[in-house]
């Protein structure tokens, strides 16, 4: 609009002095060379950095309080910071500028969040790419936006208010894997030692403050260069959470949701193993949509749960089992339930043959603790576990199906680990060099031991199973304790293998 009227108002002066006699063409070249010089590349960026100023990016809003768990992460992360928080006393020590910190975990963990947290703190101002915005057919584009990208943080750090830059490359194994890796290797290899350029560049006589934060899932992927002392100088490893982190989390993402009384977060965190950041925000907001949809004021401890299921395995399908394939499933899935209770009593959390994503019916098993190493009975449990299902079908209906094939190669791999890692008769086992046949025999004596047994304990129990199975057809969910109940097991005491 501005434009437009300025534009308007210098075509004006012309026509105004042709009017009132002045000859207007020394006017209209001075104009015109005008035009030029403000049209040139150089002038033109001058010009944009002022349009950045005024349009400066904020500081992330998001605070290191705002990340649920993560408290080594956050710790570690926090230390490399101080450098840039303390610059001018970094340097007169003679410390070296941090040039970049590498986040590195699996997807949804927070890395995003903590490098936002990371710009909160230091108040830099934040520039976010993912490495894939990098990648280009042609040669040398990807190398140009490099030197944008960090020209742009350079700038930015100079403004008022803003000390420091913090350069966020998401996915950077996509632009920094290792070099001659990819077909068209050339164009990666200028991009990578672009980055490597600016990286070393960083703090060599130049005011302007810049660190790098990269994040990964797949830090085996990246060119050693990057690793080396100099450029991504710390590794924070930034993991699935922990059930107290779980729990942490579910706190941030509750903060904004009316809970009834007495929800139980610390439950909810014990019943979602495995779950990252991501899922667990997911999970609080599933719970008060299923609130929303039940017209409860209050989302309750009940929605939560349910939303547990329908985080781990999607929408329910459309297709619903036949009678005969939902007794199949209720025999299969209450075979490894009873099982689960067997060996690791009061483990089993949810039970349930609803047809769900990819999965018919499933037992959902709630670890006491979350567990960094597995013992022999541990793996001889999971494959105990694993076989039951399957071998339910056989003893109690006309024989097995299709259904238990993923059950079979969870068994498997719990028996060849238990093999290589030298808790077989074969003892401590070269996986290169064990002869196939010696392998494949050390893990078929394992699993028919173990089936041994499941099949005694399901056969001594064939009648509660029978009747747990009725029940899950109809209700198509039980929860831990209604199982056990029906079961007959109380208060976490368990069957006994005979
Ligand atoms: P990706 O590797 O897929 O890019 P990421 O590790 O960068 O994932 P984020 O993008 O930071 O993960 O997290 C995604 C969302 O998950 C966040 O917006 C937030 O809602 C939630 N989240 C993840 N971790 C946490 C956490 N520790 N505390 C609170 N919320 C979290």
């Amino acid at each position: 609009m501005r434009i437009a009227a300025l534009v308007g108002a210098l075509l004006a002066v012309p026509v105004f002095l042709g009017l009132s006699g002045v000859d207007p063409v020394p006017v209209l070249v001075l104009m015109g060379l005008l035009a030029v010089v403000v049209s040139m590349p150089q002038v033109r960026g001058a010009a944009q950095r002022v349009g950045e100023r005024r349009h400066a990016p904020a500081i992330p809003e998001v605070a290191f309080d705002d990340i649920g768990g993560q408290s080594r992460a956050k710790k570690e992360l926090m230390e490399g910071l101080e450098f840039l928080a303390q610059e001018a006393r970094a340097r007169r020590l003679g410390i070296r500028p941090l040039r970049g910190i590498l986040l590195a975990g699996p997807p949804g963990t927070g890395k995003t969040l903590l490098a936002k947290a990371a710009a909160h703190y230091t108040r830099s101002a934040f520039v976010a790419c993912a490495g894939s915005e990098f990648v280009e057919m042609y040669a040398g584009v990807g190398a140009q936006r490099v030197r944008e990208v960090f020209d742009r943080a350079r700038r930015l750090a100079r403004q008022a208010g803003h000390g420091s830059t913090i350069v966020f490359l998401d996915e950077i194994e996509v632009l920094g894997g290792k070099r001659g890796a990819h077909h068209s290797h050339m164009e990666y290899d200028q991009t990578l030692n672009q980055l490597l350029i600016e990286m070393d560049g960083i703090g060599s006589g130049d005011d302007a403050r810049v660190l790098v934060v990269g994040a990964t899932n797949r830090p085996d992927l990246l060119d050693d260069a990057l690793l080396r002392p100099g450029r991504f100088d710390r590794v924070v490893r930034v993991d699935l959470p922990d059930r107290e982190d779980r729990f942490q989390i579910l706190r941030v993402h509750t903060r904004n949701k009316p809970l009834a009384e007495g929800v139980d977060l610390m439950r909810v965190a014990r019943e979602t193993f495995g779950f990252s950041g991501a899922h667990l925000e997911s999970l609080a907001n599933e719970a008060a949509i299923l609130a929303m949809r039940a017209s409860a004021p209050v989302v309750e401890e009940r929605f939560f749960l349910e939303a547990i299921d329908k985080v781990m395995l999607g929408d329910r399908l459309d297709r619903r089992p036949t009678s005969a394939e939902l007794r199949r499933i209720a025999v299969h899935e209450t075979g490894h339930a009873l099982v689960g209770e067997v060996y690791r009593p009061g483990s089993v959390a949810t039970l349930t043959i609803t047809p769900r994503g990819q999965t018919l019916g499933y037992v959902r098993r709630a670890p006491a603790d979350d567990v960094l190493i597995e013992t022999r009975a541990d793996l001889l449990a999971d494959i105990a576990v694993a076989l039951a299902g399957g071998l339910a079908e056989e003893i109690l209906l006309d024989g097995r199906s299709t259904g238990a094939a993923q059950d079979l190669e969870q068994a498997l791999a719990a028996a060849r680990r238990i093999v290589l890692v030298g808790m077989s008769p074969l003892g401590v086992v070269d996986e290169e060099l064990v002869p196939r046949e010696a392998l494949h025999r050390a893990v078929g004596e394992i699993l028919a031991e173990v089936e041994a047994q499941v099949r005694a304990v399901l056969l001594s129990h064939r009648e509660r199973i029978l009747e747990v199975a009725e029940r899950l057809m109809t209700e198509e969910r039980m929860d831990g304790q209604a199982l056990r109940a029906a079961l007959g097991l109380g208060g976490g005491r368990g069957l006994r293998v005979s």
